[in-house]
């Protein structure tokens, strides 16, 4: 008896119970501090999916989406072929509140700091979110901190300015005899590749250098033959305005290259990859394998154009947001695209997130945002989502300019009948090289 039923337990296993998949929720057993869920997968048009009480409503290619608001605690979804069948599926959804644990501004008479890592950003807000960064500190550079906020440091700045760092990048110190930081004087030098303006002070100090406006604009603080504590300077930058900023003993370096925007090379990245997939879609396709078929297409349009383009990865493998930017600046990247498919929270409903988006952080790479933008929406005929700014690590760099392109989103059932179309990568590679050739020509 105990044989037969394994054996028709082994049969059930083997047999396709029914023709349906779940692309995500990715685990059965899972928890969130967010207060809803959506399932989105892919089923057989001719038999019905129900999800608790819910039956499940595909579209023509049987992808579907359906969110369903979380209570606290755990919460079941069963799966079934009907509204009273047995349940074939199950899965169970912990939702936890998130506490609130903002603190309040600790304040205290100065005291001597300094950064212990290279590249400590020093930051308008209190936040590690947006756009609030005003410079990256090299190790050793002394710092007058007056309070703490969360887990950040402030610094003093000038009488009536201040910043903020992260209060693990900074160790107290006794400075025994305290050298105030003192401007020493300017150098510039250039030849064919850049233009260098050199500026010398007593030891590394706090700085921001922000570019707004033509003008690369740069503040160092804590200098004390200065009115205001505030050494100022400003830089006229001509298209593309990249630069590089760098405070090294002391010396703060701008460094402004020498770009030839008639062969400009550019640089095109897939997202994710190797042990990262990124998003997964209805039809269980991976964000990470579809960014590398895009990033093909683009970069075979855009030699045929006559570009110089390289990528960032060209096979399916693991490289960090680091090593994306790190390659750019190496091989003198001008123009960077990161190719991304969208997705969104788990409280959100994926039927209501359609269309395609264009991300830049640095003001001087809007142009170039707006441009692919325009032409990714004309040619792929998704929803414009318009161009937005936002802090990502591979296109915050100055030293090139840098978007970050979502074509679509890969959870919703609208945007699967695009991206599953034969000719999407052709128009993703049609619309990203239109957008290039549109902002190279804005430049002359
Ligand atoms: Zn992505």
């Amino acid at each position: 008896m105990k044989q037969i039923f394994l054996i028709i337990i082994s049969l059930i296993n083997f047999l396709p119970v029914y023709p349906y998949d779940i692309a995500f929720p990715l685990d059965k057993n899972i928890t969130l501090s967010d207060d809803g869920i959506f399932f989105v997968g892919r089923t057989d048009k001719k038999e019905a999916l129900w999800i608790n009480d819910t039956k499940v409503k595909s579209n023509k290619n049987g992808s579907f989406a359906e969110s369903f608001k979380l209570k606290s605690g755990e919460n079941v979804f069963n799966i079934k072929n009907g509204e009273n069948s047995l349940v074939i599926d199950k899965y169970t959804v912990n939702y936890i509140k998130p506490v609130c644990n903002e603190s309040k501004l600790v304040e205290f008479p100065t005291q001597d700091f300094r950064t212990i890592s290279d590249n400590v950003i020093l930051r308008s807000t209190p936040i590690d979110f947006g756009m609030n960064r005003l410079g990256y500190l090299p190790k050793n550079t002394d710092l007058q901190i007056t309070g703490l906020k969360n887990e950040f440091s402030r610094v003093y700045l000038s009488p009536n300015l201040s910043a903020w760092v992260f209060s693990k990048d900074i160790i107290p110190e006794q400075r025994e005899n305290t050298i105030v930081g003192e401007y020493r004087g300017e150098n510039v030098k250039s030849d064919i590749f850049s233009e260098i303006h050199s500026y010398k002070f007593s030891k590394n100090l706090p700085y921001s250098a922000v570019f707004d406006n033509n003008l690369l604009q740069i503040q160092v603080f804590n200098v004390e033959n200065r009115s205001n504590e505030i050494f100022k300077s400003q830089i006229y930058l001509n298209p593309p305005y990249c630069y590089s900023v760098k405070m090294r003993d002391g010396l703060l370096n701008v460094s402004i290259p020498n770009v030839d925007m008639k062969h400009p090379r550019i640089i095109i990245d897939a997202g994710h990859g190797g042990i990262e997939p990124g998003a997964i879609g209805c039809m269980c396709d991976l964000e990470k394998d579809l960014n590398l078929k895009a990033a093909k297409a683009v970069k075979k349009e855009l030699k045929s154009r006559g570009y110089n383009v390289s990528m960032t990865r060209n096979s399916d493998k693991f490289v960090s947001l680091k090593d994306r930017v790190n390659y750019t600046i190496n091989k003198n990247g001008v123009v960077f695209v990161s190719l991304h498919m969208n997705s969104i929270p788990e409280n959100k409903n994926p039927n209501d997130y359609r269309g395609s988006e264009t991300y830049y952080y640095n003001s001087f790479s809007q142009p170039l945002a707006n441009c692919i933008q325009k032409e990714i929406t004309t040619s792929l005929g998704t929803k414009d989502n318009g161009v937005k700014q936002a802090s990502f690590a591979v296109i915050r760099p100055t030293e090139y300019v840098g978007v970050l392109v979502e074509t679509v989103f890969l959870v919703n059932p609208e945007d699967t009948k695009i991206y599953k179309s034969k000719d999407y990568y052709k128009k993703v590679a049609q619309g990203v090289s239109n957008g290039i050739d549109s902002y190279i020509k804005t430049l002359h």
